[in-house]
């Protein structure tokens, strides 16, 4: 029942169902509620929609937040997969996306790449990688996919079991191990140096069993996409309005107190925004209720540093390569770095070079190059301290991450070519997202069953355990449905 304190769209004071966070995740969920009839309304601290994965725009340029790719790309015809899972749920068509797959990625270990491993959209091709590379570990590498292709990675019971306890009953090649782990963790491990197995069996369906695309547009056409369905399915949403607080009424109903002052109620909260973020703000109630695990931030965050030029990156001799995963140490070291940021490892994303058809190409040149970062060091300088350190630090990325990719024909070629620059931090994260931390993957202990210390409440997306763009609608959708839906 819901009652309607003014006849105007966004003024209810009760809803079936408030979601907290128009992110991914947020997102999903709502649009699915919507369709099934239940009065829902989206709270979003900022002005923009996206979360972790939205846009802003500098100097008349729009920059994507997140996006180097969707994950979990299949071809048409593909069933059974989260792509198509989703779309079915959310009642989108695969061309309202209109995804680009990608050319091809690779994974470049040593000082320079030296061992590499290449991957596409066609699993085939990594197979064929590894057995040319580690023809020894040919067999051993066969029976982990199989293992990863018989595990049921959506089960909200799972155990937590260590992945690379598992990867070594398999494979004996520490290099390999490695060059596996590296684009699984830098795209979605919300631990250092290790991961739940089934985080692993996500991230390597995701990224190498199915694959990565992007729309020409980035992020912006996924969530107008997704805004328009929202909308069309009756949905509301109120945004630059936090959630202070959510407390529960002796009769059940949640309350909630915005930024605004104003309090509303929901029968259902979902709240996106992390596990220990949702705990801050029913701190005043969490010991009234049922024991959840109190959760604790994650420590993983990365800097980014997003080169605007004005050649193609093919110009550049840069056209091959969407994605690049690099290391140049002898283990590849997932964690929080003593130094302000880690140079040694890191993703290149260069967005011109998915297969957008022919004659279309973007307008500018992109490189993106992200690292691993101390959350502590960034978060404590002042502005000017901070300003230049992004500028260093922008210099040390940018060296390291060239040596994975083909040389230039001269050595100032890079730099005549960049007609912008941007670079977020941990801190930046913290600000536009309210991760603490700047923790991208959030919490390392995830609640699969979305459950909170309260009976009413639950969360989506990243602490819920499933990551990324596709992870996070994906989530949205399945709580959703298994706390309200299916529960009438
Ligand atoms: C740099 C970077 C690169 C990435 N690259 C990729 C990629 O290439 N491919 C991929 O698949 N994934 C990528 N991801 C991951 C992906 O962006 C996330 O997994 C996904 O977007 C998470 O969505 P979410 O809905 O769970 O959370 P979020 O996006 O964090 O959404 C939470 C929302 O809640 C809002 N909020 C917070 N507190 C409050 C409050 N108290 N009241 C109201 N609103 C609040 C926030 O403003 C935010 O909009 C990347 C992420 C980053 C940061």
């Amino acid at each position: 029942m819901v009652s309607i304190a003014n006849s105007s769209l966004n003024t209810r004071t009760h809803y079936d169902v408030a979601i907290i966070g128009a992110g991914m995740s947020g997102l999903a969920a709502g649009i699915r509620l919507a369709h099934f009839g239940k009065a829902v309304c989206i709270f979003e601290r900022h002005n923009a929609v996206g979360g972790l994965n939205g846009f802003y725009s500098i100097a008349g340029r729009k920059y994507d937040v997140g996006l180097h790719a969707m994950t979990n790309f299949v071809r048409p015809g593909v069933k059974g997969t989260p792509l198509t899972k989703l779309l079915r749920q959310l009642r989108i068509e695969r061309e309202e996306f209109a995804l680009c797959e990608q050319r091809q990625s690779r994974v470049a270990f040593g000082p320079r790449g030296e061992t590499s491993l290449r991957f596409t959209n066609d699993f085939a091709v990594l197979e064929q990688e590894v057995a040319q590379r580690f023809p020894a570990e040919a067999d051993g590498f066969r029976r982990l996919v199989a293992a990863v292709r018989t595990f049921d990675d959506v089960s909200l019971d799972a155990k937590p079991v260590s992945a690379r306890s598992i990867v070594r009953e398999h494979l004996r090649d520490p290099l390999l191990e490695d060059m596996l782990f590296c684009p699984l963790m830098y795209y979605g491990s919300a631990t250092e140096q290790d991961m739940e197995f089934g985080q692993f069996v996500i991230m390597f369906k995701a990224l190498f069993l199915e694959g990565f695309a992007r729309p020409f547009e980035g992020v912006r056409q996924v969530l107008r996409v997704l805004l328009d369905k929202y909308r069309a399915a009756g949905g509301e949403r109120r945004m630059k309005c936090g959630v202070q607080r959510i407390s529960r009424r002796a009769d059940g109903v949640n309350v909630l107190r915005l930024d605004s002052g104003e309090e509303i109620t929901a029968a259902h909260v979902i709240s996106s925004i992390g596990a220990p973020e949702t705990e801050r703000l029913m701190a005043n109630e969490v010991g009234r209720e049922q024991a959840a695990p109190a959760a604790t931030p994650g420590r993983l965050s990365f800097v980014e540093t997003i080169s605007v030029l004005k050649p193609q990156p093919a110009d550049l001799g840069w056209g091959d390569d969407t994605i690049i995963f690099f290391n140049d140490s002898p283990r590849f070291d997932y964690a929080r770095p003593g130094d302000p940021v880690d140079p040694r490892s890191g993703v290149i994303c260069i967005p011109n070079n998915f297969e957008y058809g022919s004659g279309k190409t973007l307008s500018e040149g992109l490189v993106r190059v992200t690292c691993l970062a101390n959350y502590d060091y960034w978060a404590g300088l002042n502005e000017e301290t901070y300003r230049a350190e992004k500028q260093r630090w922008y210099r040390t990325v940018q060296a390291s991450a060239q040596r994975f990719l083909p040389p230039l024909t001269a050595p100032t070629a890079f730099d005549r070519a960049v007609v912008a620059t941007d670079m977020f931090t941990p801190r930046t994260i913290t600000k536009f997202t309210g991760h603490l931390q700047g923790a991208i993957y959030g919490a390392p202990v995830k609640q699969r069953q979305g459950r909170t210390a309260l009976p009413n409440v639950y969360l989506c997306g990243t602490d819920q355990g499933f990551l990324g763009i596709v992870g996070a609608m994906l989530s949205g959708i399945s709580m959703a449905n298994y706390h309200i839906l299916q529960k009438g």
